[in-house]
């Protein structure tokens, strides 16, 4: 049976404010349970809340970076429910009047762009956090974490693929990251999803029995709730079962959906206008301000690399994705790099390194293994053919931490590439010696044994020889 999947994705995204948005308590992640909170956090009676201005400036940056219309007037709503971790027994969100609407994100599936709307962008507060394993019998809560802003950006259902839902989320992710605004990261809940997914025979224009799936927290959880939940609903349709609307689970553990609430107990949030709180009016002096300190936002940036740096396409996204990455292969070029060859450091040995130990956790990098001159320094040694590939590997680790120039390391220790012809020609002679049944195979014809010679040499030379002027000497020597 030939379907299409209809896809749309709700983000909650917290704010990186320093107090949380109704009170002046500390919107720090993690610490002890219960320690940053006050009366107005903790849903007191007869408190008021204070609504914190950056929040606001941090939903117009949001809004202005994704295409936006930034409401003049919006207006803080109650919504209204019961659960331990938010001991008001309503959450403040907005509702009718959200902050921004109408949006947009451009995002790149398989080198080609695909346009996702946004139907609205909101802010609302984060609930406290409960605690199930530390006691048998008995659940806490920890309140740290009720107060802190939260955005919640809602797309249109306009994904079709789970490569196209993938690529909407780290292009959302990588926007608030070079915002500044939001950390990204979903394993500490910072940035979290939930999806709406349902199939229809394809070439139908109206819509399936949509699904929402919650409690995936990576992006391979999202993908693959997305591909399983696809293929249930695509069986259920080949069988002629009817779909029901519902909310289902991911478990990560057994992969797969599973059923936690059909709409029959779908919660009614008697939604009304916060009265504790002033319609909320963004000037638009204001507005305009916030638009001119927005930076150079990924997509910019990528076509600006392929522009500028000759990049291919592929690259330049991989460069841009997170802000601080692009910002440090810039500064390595303008230490005297060539861009090309820097782009394959920085996307090869630099960021292997940084993956392997975790370091891109953490919204900016900071313990890059090089500094960046030191990478365009180095960079510069191979192109200009001072020091071997081989070499400028091994200087990594030797240059990190210190703030050594890797020209004066390399001209201390005599590391530079050996180009001398006489002292090469010895080292090959002494190869195509000792390797007489390599030499016999290679004149037979196997070309691919010249590569066995080429490294048998580069060994006799501790990975000092001009790897060119090797091959040449080498073909030369197998000829005679
Ligand atoms: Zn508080």
């Amino acid at each position: 049976m030939n379907v299409e999947p209809v896809i749309g994705l709700e983000v909650h995204a917290e704010l990186l404010t320093r107090s949380k948005i109704f009170c002046a308590c500390s919107a720090a992640f993690g610490g002890p349970a219960n320690t940053n909170v006050c009366p107005v956090c903790l849903g007191m009676p007869g408190v008021l809340p204070v609504l914190n201005r950056r929040v606001v400036e941090f939903a117009i940056r949001a809004g202005l970076a994704t295409h936006c219309s930034i409401a003049p007037s919006s207006r803080f709503a109650r919504k209204n429910y019961f659960y331990p971790d938010l001991p008001k027994g309503y959450q403040i969100s907005m509702y009718e009047l959200p902050i921004c609407t109408g949006g947009h994100l451009d995002v790149l599936v398989d080198g080609e762009t695909r346009r996702v709307g946004l139907t609205r962008i909101h802010m609302e507060e984060d609930t406290g956090k409960n605690i199930h394993e530390t006691h048998a019998d008995a659940s806490l809560v920890d309140f740290n974490r009720s107060g802190v802003p939260l955005l919640e950006i809602v797309s249109e259902p306009d994904m079709r693929s789970v490569a196209e839902a993938g690529a909407y989320l780290r292009t959302l992710r990588s926007i608030l990251q070079y915002l500044e605004i939001c950390d990204g990261n979903m394993e500490e809940g910072s940035f979290r999803c939930d999806a709406n997914v349902s199939v229809r025979p394809a070439g139908e224009t109206a819509l399936g029995t949509k699904v929402e799936i919650k409690n995936m927290n990576s992006f391979r959880a999202v993908e693959k709730a997305l591909a399983y939940e696809i293929a249930r609903q695509t069986d259920a349709l080949a069988r002629g079962e009817r779909l029901v609307q519902e909310t289902r689970l991911w478990d990560a553990e057994r992969e797969e959906t599973r059923s936690m609430r059909s709409k029959e107990y779908a919660h009614d949030y008697r939604y009304f206008p916060e009265p504790d709180l002033l319609p909320l009016v963004a000037a638009a002096a204001l507005v305009d301000d916030i638009r001119a300190t927005l930076p150079e936002l990924p997509d910019a940036r990528r076509e600006r690399f392929v522009r500028d740096y000759q990049l291919s396409a592929y690259d330049a996204d991989v460069l841009t994705q997170r802000k601080d990455v692009a910002d440090y292969f810039e500064a390595a070029v303008a230490a005297g790099a060539p861009p090309k060859e820097t782009a394959n450091w920085v996307m090869t040995e630099l960021l292997r390194i940084v993956r392997d130990e975790k370091l891109d956790r953490q919204l900016v990098i900071r313990d890059w293994p090089l500094a960046p001159a030191q990478l365009g320094r180095l960079v510069a040694l191979v192109q200009a053919g001072t020091i071997t590939r081989a070499t400028a590997k091994e200087l990594i680790p030797r240059l990190r931490g210190t703030d050594r120039d890797p020209g004066e390391l390399v001209a201390a220790e005599g590391l530079a590439q050996v180009s001398d012809r006489a002292a090469l020609e010895a080292a090959v002679a002494g190869v195509v010696a000792q390797h007489a049944a390599q030499v016999a195979e290679f004149r037979a014809g196997k070309e691919r044994v010249l590569g066995f010679l080429v490294g048998q040499v580069m060994k006799a030379t501790g990975g000092k020889a001009n790897p060119q002027l090797v091959q040449e000497l080498l073909r030369k020597a197998l000829r005679g």
